[in-house]
This record gives C-alpha cells, sequence and structure tokens, in this order.
C-alpha cells in the first residue's frame, strides 16, 4: 500500500444524489475516491479519473443511490452485488490497460466496471449469466453514450463464445480454479485477473501469458458472488 497523506474532506449529505450530477455528486465521488482509492494505495490516475467521473449511483436502484459512494457492496438484483469502488479500482488497475486493448469481461451485473473498463480500452466484450442484469445494464449503458461495449447472455465461465483471444480477461465472480477456457484465450501478452478459491473466499490471481506460458501472480485476498458454469461453480449452490 502506498502512504499518500491522509486529507480530511468536509462533511456531506448525499440526499439529493439520485437526481443530481452537479456538485453534490461531484463532492461525495471525490471523497470516494481520496479516502477509499488514494489512501488505500490504487494510483493509476486513469483509473482514478474514470471512476471520479462515473455516476456510480446510476447503476443502482433509486432507494440505494444514497449508499452509491459509500464502501459497500450494494444489491443489484438476481441475488448479486455491485463490488465495493475500492474492488473495482484494484482489479482494473491490475489489467494495465493502455488504451489499445480489447477486454473481456465475465459478470456484466450493474454494468459500472463495464463502464470503468470501456473508459481505458479500445472494446470490452461482457458476458452476464442473468439475462435480466445483462438486458438492464446493455440499455442503461447504452443510454449513458458507451458504444464500445458488445454484450452477451450466457455462461461466461466457457469464455467468449466465439473462438478469439482478448488482449485482457477480467472475471468479476469468484471461480474454484481458473477456467480453462478463459486461459485459453487470453492472448500473449496479455493479463487475466480473476478472484480464485472457495464460496466465500478467493485469492485475487493474476496471470500473465508471456513467451514462456502462464505465470501467475496473487494480488491479494477478496470476496466475491460464485462464478455459476460449466467451469465454475455448479448452479443451485450460489
Ligand atoms: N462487475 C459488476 C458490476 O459492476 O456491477 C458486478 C459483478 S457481480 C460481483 C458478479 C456477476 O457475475 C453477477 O452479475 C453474476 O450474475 C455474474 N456471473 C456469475 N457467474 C457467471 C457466469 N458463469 N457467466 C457470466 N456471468 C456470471
Amino acid at each position: 500500500m502506498v502512504g499518500y497523506p491522509k486529507q480530511t474532506l468536509p462533511p456531506f449529505s448525499t440526499r439529493t444524489l439520485a437526481g443530481e450530477s452537479g456538485m453534490v455528486s461531484d463532492r461525495v465521488r471525490n471523497r470516494m475516491i481520496q479516502e477509499q482509492l488514494v489512501n488505500r494505495g490504487i494510483q493509476d490516475q486513469q483509473v482514478l479519473k474514470a471512476m471520479r467521473e462515473i455516476p456510480r449511483h446510476q447503476f443502482v436502484s433509486e432507494a440505494l443511490a444514497e449508499l452509491a459512494y459509500q464502501e459497500s457492496n450494494l444489491p443489484i438484483g438476481e441475488g448479486q452485488t455491485l463490488s465495493l469502488p475500492y474492488t473495482v479500482a484494484r482489479m482494473t488497475e491490475a489489467l494495465t490497460l493502455t488504451g489499445e486493448e480489447e477486454v473481456l469481461e465475465i459478470g456484466t451485473g450493474s454494468g459500472y466496471q463495464t463502464a470503468v473498463l470501456s473508459r481505458l480500452c479500445r472494446r470490452v466484450y461482457t458476458i452476464e449469466r442473468h439475462a435480466s442484469l445483462g438486458d438492464a445494464a446493455r440499455r442503461r449503458l447504452r443510454t449513458m453514450g458507451y458504444h464500445n461495449v458488445v454484450y452477451r447472455v450466457g455462461d461466461g465461465s466457457m469464455g467468449w463464445p466465439d473462438p478469439r483471444k482478448f488482449d485482457r480477461i477480467l472475471v468479476t465472480a469468484g471461480a474454484p480454479v481458473t477456467p480453462e477456457s478463459l486461459a485459453n484465450q487470453l492472448a500473449e501478452g496479455g493479463f487475466l485477473v480473476v478472484p480464485e478459491g472457495s464460496m466465500t473466499t478467493q485469492s485475487l490471481v493474476r496471470w500473465h501469458r508471456g513467451a514462456g506460458g502462464m505465470v501467475r501472480e496473487i494480488l491479494g485476498t477478496c470476496r466475491f458472488v460464485p462464478l455459476v458454469g460449466a467451469e465454475g461453480w455448479r448452479e443451485g449452490r450460489s
């Protein structure tokens, strides 16, 4: 963790947040960036910029909008959650994006992580197993003007249905082990970030496909909803 100086920001009210895109939201977002991301070691300026600008409260129900910038997982329907801001930032930073990449995301969920990726790479291919979530995320992101995203509904544990390679792969649900189909779709020089472990707690793993093969690195511990599918956890256990 990087020792950035702590900054004390003034208290704020999120009462008008749901219908507000002006000063209150800006202040709340800036506070989230400083306290939850910068103070905890997120350094990638492009990630910080994207998360400062994206209205996270528009990815949850209006009833939860006031909580959108707090340090909490938020329910998004179908028993699924929108991950903590820190988790989104940490995973995105771990992908080391330059703006040129084609990124495969497994677990569209609300579409918030998709929006962050969309700002930082050439194209996002995202797949969600629940049609209700995938369809809602697609509508939401299109309305918000994100046009470099390709959507699918299905089992992403088996990878993107068309045979192809991706420069980066991000799995936003916890797998028992890294699905082989996903590893096979990683291009040479690419990174695959995936939570790997039990149903309740995982290691955040980053794979790199170098000239000599796949290299595995553990970035820390994390806690995700299960990746349910043929190369994940069996349905009925989530
Ligand atoms: N990144 C999302 C966001 O910003 O809202 C949150 C992702 S949530 C932690 C994990 C998502 O993975 C859930 O929406 C879940 O339905 C989805 N998921 C689980 N197993 C999947 C699979 N095999 N294929 C595609 N999506 C899957």
